[in-house]
């Protein structure tokens, strides 16, 4: 399946956009993952259609696709070069950003693999034990017969909803909303960091790297205002589907992008539409990037508000909201909180979540506690950055050794003391490792 150059939405529609290929195969898949997992409740009627509060909003029966734009917001701060920013032992923001076309991939694209950087690191790869499944079609159930039917043992989030315990799925804490946005930086991501700022609500933001060097300004203004700044990878493609090169390359220059823009670099990572396997994330703890998912009940629920879902024109801001009271019915079932996705890269997502959704998660009884997923998970804010983490086991191993614009030379020093780090990293992660795998069944 070849997806469009810019996939900016997420999560589940991958298997709609195979059905729409039409193919009798594809519809047969389709069916038979229809037999294994019943699909979700239906929407119920929303019970009371709010009002937006904030300002400049449409009435929610008005947001859908096509709908009249409103002005670009306007940056509300800015930072200087030098600046301190709120993390402990963060270095100051760096320079000011100059894009220069020749230092940069081509956006939207999976960046080459056959350059200094990628091939610098890979080296990060050595050592570890990179399980050798094949890659996926199109990242897809329904798009990949054989895998699927293996989805178990390559303990695939985007088919049946396997994770590892590496995983990061939930809030621990009943009743508390780990609060996610992703694809951006985006034209409209200033009304929204504004409508945070004004409710004093913490987010974690998944960037773009090629939305990252289009707005420099918008992700600073995110970091310093105290939000969570991790990898969505460079060209928003299903991460399964790739070549571990092509992973690398996704995971390193969208991490490259965001330290240069605030001169530290993500432990954490999303995968495009949650599209995880263990080779994907072997690559990504490798590189010191956590996986960070959203939240699924056993049931089969997923906390997805299917904002993409009105930006694609696939569903009206009502119907949107529809699901997204089956959040709230989803969460009061939950022992722990739970994770939600959002999207800050379109206009109608961003209203979506301004004037409804967030603020009617503030308003429900019993009430939600929103708070960025590393709070929620009380993960200390110096671990969510390679330069400031100085914990040994988050992420793990612990990355000593990272060279993260391909310069050659490592650019955190914390705990960088012996020259062999990586092995060190290789030993402790081949234990780890080996223990999760034992627990999980054998590779394929
Ligand atoms: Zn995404």
């Amino acid at each position: 399946m070849k997806l469009p150059l810019l996939a900016l939405v997420c999560a589940t529609h991958l298997a709609t956009t195979s059905a729409s290929l039409g193919s009798k195969k594809h519809v047969q898949v389709l069916k038979r993952q229809a037999t294994t997992a019943p699909p979700p409740p239906k929407p119920s009627t929303p019970t009371n259609v709010p009002t937006a509060t904030a300002s400049g909003i449409p009435p929610l029966s008005k947001i859908t696709m096509g709908m009249p734009s409103a002005p670009t917001p306007l940056v509300t701060a800015t930072f200087s070069a030098g600046a301190e920013p709120p993390i402990k032992g963060a270095p100051p923001l760096p320079s000011p950003f100059v894009f220069m076309l020749n230092e940069w991939p081509a956006q939207d694209r999976v960046p080459e693999t056959n350059t200094p950087e990628v091939q610098e690191w890979m080296k990060e790869l050595e050592g570890f034990n990179i399980p050798n499944i094949s890659p996926t079609t199109d990242g897809s159930c329904a798009g990949d017969i054989e895998a699927a039917a293996q989805a178990a043992q390559r303990g695939w989030w985007t088919c049946g909803g396997y994770t590892r315990s590496t995983d990061i799925v939930a809030c621990p804490d009943k009743l508390t909303w780990g609060v996610s946005f992703d694809d951006g930086p985006g034209p409209y991501t200033q009304t929204l960091l504004d409508y945070l700022k004004s409710k004093n609500i913490s987010s974690t933001f998944f960037l773009v790297g090629s939305r990252v060097i289009e707005r420099p300004t918008v992700v600073i203004e995110e970091y310093m205002a105290g939000h969570e700044i991790s990898v969505h990878t460079w060209s928003h493609r299903p991460l399964t589907s790739l070549s571990n090169e092509q992973i690398v390359a996704e995971l390193g220059w969208t991490r490259k992008a965001i330290r240069r823009m605030i001169g530290v670099s993500p432990t954490t990572m999303r995968p495009p539409f949650g599209d995880i396997d263990d080779r994907v994330r072997a690559i990504s703890l490798a590189m010191g990037m956590v996986p960070l998912l959203w939240t699924r009940t056993p049931s089969g629920g997923v906390f997805d508000t299917n904002d993409w879902k009105v930006a694609a024109g696939e569903v009206t801001g009502l119907q949107s909201f529809q699901t997204f009271e089956n959040i709230f019915n989803n969460a009061s079932a939950l022992d722990n909180g739970f994770i939600v996705l959002q999207h800050d890269v379109h206009e109608i997502t961003v209203d979506m979540a301004v004037g409804y959704t967030l603020d009617a998660a503030l308003n429900h009884n019993p009430k939600f506690t929103l708070k960025a997923i590393g709070q929620c998970t009380n993960t200390p804010a110096t671990d969510m950055y390679l330069e400031t983490t100085t914990n040994t086991t988050f992420p793990y191993p612990n990355n000593t050794k990272v060279d993260v614009d391909g310069d050659g030379k490592a650019e955190t020093a914390i705990g960088a003391t012996t020259s062999d780090a990586a092995l060190i990293q290789s030993s402790i992660f081949t234990v780890l490792f080996g223990a999760l795998m034992a627990a999980f069944g054998s590779m394929i």
